[in-house]
């Protein structure tokens, strides 16, 4: 029971990695509100379910708003609501491009910049932003969500910086995960996930249980002297 008595934001509650994080944290005690755009929230013991946008910033005060008055301080926040929508460059849409800045970058601002300063006032918390290996290796068809995932190191940084101001034990790290099998990966075809599993050394996809139990560490104290970090969980990637 790494996080017994914690309290924790997921946001990207109801899918995928997400999902799969607020299982695992559950069953380490912690209370979990989630944050999704969908209904389809957990139904389990410690859990509440916030519909919200977390690309809109009214959503996110109102995210805030309910946990400050319910809830109380969060203990860890994890950033993971996230989108694609790929293309190659000379065929993007401003559209699509426009939209994943928007979820997957400033969704991860419009939340932490009000979460983060009430964990440094609080003196701890643990945030986590669910960056990617294309963050770091780069994609082809997917510049927006490579431009989104690689700012989102930039923020963790900062914040990491920013967040211990105040003398607390705020720590503030990313994960980079690789490829992943979740929702967002059923539309690729069977033979480019095939390319995927022979890009890693373990000749294989990342389940999103592997992806969560990263986050449990960084989210406990087993993490404690971890901050403005990069956790790569990709298999042994070489895109
Ligand atoms: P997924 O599509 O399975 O789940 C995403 C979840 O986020 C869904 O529940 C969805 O409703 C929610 N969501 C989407 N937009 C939202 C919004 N605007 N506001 C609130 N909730 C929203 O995706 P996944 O594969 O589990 O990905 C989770 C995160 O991990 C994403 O940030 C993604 O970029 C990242 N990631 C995924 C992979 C992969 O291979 N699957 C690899 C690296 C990083």
């Amino acid at each position: 029971m790494l996080l017994s008595g914690k309290l924790a934001v997921v946001t990207g509650s109801n899918r995928g990695i997400g999902r799969a994080i607020t299982e695992v944290f559950l069953d380490h005690g912690a209370r979990v509100v989630g944050v999704d755009l969908g209904e389809d929230f957990p139904v389990r013991e410690g859990f509440t379910g916030l519909q919200a946008d977390v690309s809109s910033t009214a959503d996110c005060q109102r995210v805030f708003d309910v946990l400050s008055q319910q809830f109380g301080t969060a203990d860890i926040l994890v950033n993971c609501a996230g989108i694609t929508r790929d293309a190659m460059t000379r065929r993007m849409t401003e559209e699509q491009w426009d939209q994943v800045i928007a979820v997957d970058l400033k969704g991860v601002w419009n939340l932490t910049r009000l979460i983060g300063p009430s964990m440094e006032k609080n003196g701890s918390g643990s945030i986590i932003s669910i960056s990617s290996a294309v963050a770091l290796f780069g994609n082809i068809g997917q510049v927006n969500y490579a431009a989104a995932k690689a700012g989102l190191i930039g923020m963790t940084k900062t914040w990491a910086k920013e967040f211990a101001q105040g003398g607390g034990n705020v720590r503030v790290n990313a994960i980079a995960p690789g490829f992943t099998m979740t929702d967002m990966m059923r539309a690729i075809p069977e033979n480019l996930l095939d390319r995927f599993r022979g890009q890693t050394m373990l000749g294989r996809l990342a389940e999103p249980k592997e992806i969560a139990n990263a986050a449990l560490f960084l989210a406990s104290d087993l993490s404690s002297y971890v901050t403005g970090e990069v956790l790569n969980v990709n298999g042994g990637l070489r895109m």
